[in-house]
């Protein structure tokens, strides 16, 4: 399974340079000082080798880099200018990334572990486009008029209509798995309602951010639009708590997002919550074996099966179960291994020691629980934070593995032998992010869509996203949704007015 490492992509010059760096935090459209303050190691995934530090950053730096941005919105140097004015420095933005695509790949590679495939044409590569469909979104906000009909004083003639305002300060909290992507679905429907945002990536990937912010403000982002800290947890609390933040923009774990709801309940703080996934794939009687297997790899090994996405519970029609799970056993096993600055290597370190052995314990966990693993689950003996891919059966439904999100190259495969007994089996979740469906049965497909608890339906593939398409969670995967032409929704706040005359 081990690919020898002698086809890594050489690292651009640029890449190391800013990798070693002094990283600070950049408040108010600049680096801020450094010295003495508590700092926090980034590692390579790939050898375990640290690559950076970045400041931790205390309550002081949170309420610095928010009152700058409270400043900026209230002076109105973002939120007061023309939309059209927004969308070009944002397109702006979007250029300078597609600019620096290979930059931004190898660090974000170099950092999170990740194939370079995935970080060039997923992370990097998926963004402009992203980018320019939000920005788009700048100069379409609009309300309504409307005519009113009580409560009139006899005579009085009246004209009502809303506006939608930015809403303020905007937190933008993001996770380790796709931190630039992640971090742009967050900072960009903000800016483009007019917000101003601090962004706080994870404390484990947070070097993408900190580039990207120097190319916002190289398209012409003024100081205080758009500020990012580095730090841990208490960080990011710290933003939540801060009295001039309106509203938080959170992706992470699910743990995570109901504290997080928890302290904003205080102040009825506004927040977005796009939290874990346990999802279901279901693969029907007349799914090809090969297209079904291939499906389920894309859909559970893809950036390690680190996706809040993934198909992790696959149920197969008990007619073809034994041939699926002997072809998946052997798909997996033939995954060559190997650094993500390997192209060729199809899994790659996961992001950290610590969800390293994470992951083995809820295969040891597993293991004591009864089920089997028929694929996979063992630690390698390589350096670095990897994990064999991992397909277990005999996983009865109220086991651990069966209901916690893992987020690891791991999946866990169950026969049904009805529909109503796949529709209960895939229900059977706290969580609803996605779900799949394999079949080319068009009055199955059409009779399963409705009945599945889900933000994401998908027929015949999985781990698909579009600007276009809104994503999120039913149940406790989250509440809001990103992407499609209602995102700048959450960033504004509506405003009726009612004039009498
Ligand atoms: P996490 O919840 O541990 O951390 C996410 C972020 O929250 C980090 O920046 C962290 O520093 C910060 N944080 C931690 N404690 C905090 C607190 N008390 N207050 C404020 N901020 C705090 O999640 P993770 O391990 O980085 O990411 C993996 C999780 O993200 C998985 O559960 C995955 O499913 C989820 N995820 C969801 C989506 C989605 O769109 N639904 C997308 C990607 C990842």
């Amino acid at each position: 399974m081990d690919k020898a490492v002698d086809n890594l992509t050489p690292l651009l010059a640029g890449v190391r340079t800013f990798v070693g760096r002094t990283h600070g935090l950049f408040i108010d459209g600049d680096w801020r000082a450094l010295d003495g303050k508590d700092r926090l190691a980034v590692y390579d995934p790939a050898n375990g080798a640290k690559i950076a530090s970045v400041v931790n950053a205390s309550g002081d730096d949170v309420d610095r880099a928010v009152r700058s941005a409270h400043d900026a919105f209230e002076a109105g140097v973002w939120s007061g200018l023309a939309p059209a004015e927004r969308e070009r420095i944002l397109l702006r933005f979007a250029d300078l990334v597609e600019a620096h695509a290979e930059e931004l790949a190898q660090i974000e590679t170099l950092n999170q572990g990740k194939s370079i495939n995935i970080a060039r044409y997923v992370d990097i590569g998926g963004a402009p486009a992203y980018m320019r469909y939000i920005a788009g979104l700048s100069t379409k906000l609009h309300g309504e008029t409307f005519d009113v009909s009580i409560g009139a004083v006899p005579g009085a003639r009246y004209n009502a209509y809303t506006r939608r305002e930015p809403v303020g300060v905007v937190g933008a909290i993001a996770p380790w798995n796709f931190p630039m992507m992640i971090g742009l679905w967050k900072i960009m429907p903000a800016l483009a309602a007019g917000c101003t945002v601090v962004l706080k990536p994870s404390e484990v990937t947070p070097l993408t951010s900190l580039r990207l912010v120097e190319l916002a403000h190289q398209a012409g982002l003024p100081a205080g639009a758009l500020n990012v800290i580095t730090g841990d947890g208490r960080t990011g609390q710290a933003l939540v708590d801060h009295p001039l933040i309106s509203k938080i923009t959170f992706t992470g774990s699910t743990a995570t997002g109901k504290a997080i709801a928890r302290s904003a309940a205080d102040r009825m703080l506004r927040t977005s919550l796009e939290l874990g996934g346990k999802n279901p794939a279901i693969f029907l009687a007349d799914a090809p074996i090969e297209k079904a297997v291939q499906g389920a790899v894309v859909g559970g090994f893809f950036n390690n099966g680190q996706v809040c996405a993934a198909a992790s519970r696959l149920y197969v029609d008990r007619t073809i179960y034994e041939p699926f799970v002997a072809a998946l056993s052997e798909a997996v096993r033939g995954m060559s291994m190997g650094p993500g600055l390997d192209p060729g290597a199809q899994i790659n370190p996961v992001v950290s020691a610590q969800h390293r052995d994470k992951i083995l314990g809820h295969i040891d966990q597993a293991r004591r629980d009864g089920a089997r693993v028929v694929a996979g689950g063992q630690r390698p003996d390589r350096p670095g934070y990897y994990v064999e891919p991992t397909v277990i059966v005999d996983a009865a439904p109220q086991l651990a593995i069966s209901r916690l999100e893992v987020f690891g190259p791991l999946v866990t495969v169950t026969p049904f032998d009805s529909e109503d007994e796949a529709i209960a089996l895939a229900n059977d979740s706290p969580m609803g992010l996605t779900a799949s469906l394999w079949t080319n049965d068009l009055n199955k497909t059409m009779a399963y869509i409705p009945r599945l608890k889900a933000g994401t339906v998908w027929v015949n593939t999985h781990n698909m996203i579009d600007p276009n398409m809104p994503f999120g969670g039913y149940k406790e995967s989250g509440v809001g949704r990103d992407f499609g032409i209602h995102s700048l929704d959450s960033y504004t706040e509506v405003k009726s007015v009612c004039i009498a005359y």
